[in-house]
Formats: structure tokens, C-alpha cells, sequence
């Protein structure tokens, strides 16, 4: 199957840079799947799991939102957080889940609720994402 280059950039360091298969996202409206030669494309990422096929076996990761850029030979995810499932700790997801459950409960703002929203889906994203270890 032919290969594209999948780069994937986090504030912190470059995730992953490699020739792959095919790489589906979760997007904003659905998932996505690219593979050589897709339209060129800029779209937002919702809290999810990427999966990376190379080699005709995919590995998966968690990512936190973000956005993706297609062009003919080269895709690029930009994210402000992406792990493996044997980088999560999941005691901290718990953690993170567990304040984010609070906040819900007691907040009184509009804002706030969003933002125990946005940490609880990303907690929940690692937990699951943590299964595949
Ligand atoms: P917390 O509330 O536990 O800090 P968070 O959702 O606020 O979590 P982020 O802002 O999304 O954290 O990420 C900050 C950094 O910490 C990123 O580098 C991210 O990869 C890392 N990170 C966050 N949670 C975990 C986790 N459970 N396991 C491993 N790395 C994590």
C-alpha cells in the first residue's frame, strides 16, 4: 500500500514523524481517514484517539483535540497533548476525571463548565486509550 509522511507536533515535542498507510482522526464532524493522495484538507480535532496504520498493523494514541492539515504527501496533526497508551498514567487520568466530575457538580458558570467538560472528555480519551497498553 503506498505511504504518505504522518508528522504529529505537540507543544512539547515532535509525537511522531514516519512513512505510513493510513491515519484516521476524529473530527469535529465524524472520523476521517487519509490515506496517499487525499484532497488537501485543514480541519479541527476533537478530544479522541488517532490510529496509524504502517506495516498493515495500526497503533493508536490519544490526542487533545487540535487541528490536521492535509497536503498531497504530507500530514500534519497539531495538538496540545498526545500519548501512547504505555505514556498514560492512569491514576492522574482518574485524578483528572475525578476533579472534572466535582467541578460539574458545583460550578455555577457557563465557562467553567466547559472547561470540566473539555478536562473530563480528555480524562476519559486517556483511560480508554490506556486500555489498548
Ligand atoms: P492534568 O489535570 O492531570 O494535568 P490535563 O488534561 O490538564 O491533565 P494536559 O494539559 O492535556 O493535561 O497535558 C499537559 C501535559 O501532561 C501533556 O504533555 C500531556 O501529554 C501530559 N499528560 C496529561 N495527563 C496525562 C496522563 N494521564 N498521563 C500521561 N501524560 C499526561
Amino acid at each position: 500500500m503506498s505511504q504518505f509522511t504522518l508528522e504529529i507536533v505537540t507543544p512539547d515535542r515532535k509525537f511522531f514523524e514516519d512513512e505510513v498507510e493510513m491515519v484516521i482522526v476524529r473530527g469535529v464532524e465524524g472520523d476521517i481517514g487519509i490515506l496517499k493522495n487525499h484532497t488537501p484538507l485543514v480541519t479541527p480535532l476533537s478530544i479522541g484517539r488517532i490510529r496509524i496504520k504502517k506495516n498493515g498493523e495500526f497503533k493508536e494514541a490519544a490526542i487533545a483535540g487540535g487541528y490536521i492539515e492535509v497536503s498531497k504527501n504530507k500530514t500534519t496533526v497539531i495538538t496540545d497533548a498526545a500519548e501512547w497508551p504505555e505514556e498514560i498514567d492512569v491514576k492522574r487520568a482518574e485524578e483528572a476525571k475525578k476533579r472534572a466530575e466535582q467541578r460539574l457538580k458545583s460550578s455555577k458558570s457557563e465557562v467553567d463548565i466547559v472547561r470540566a467538560h473539555i478536562a473530563l472528555r480528555k480524562a476519559l480519551n486517556r483511560l480508554e486509550v490506556a486500555k489498548k497498553k
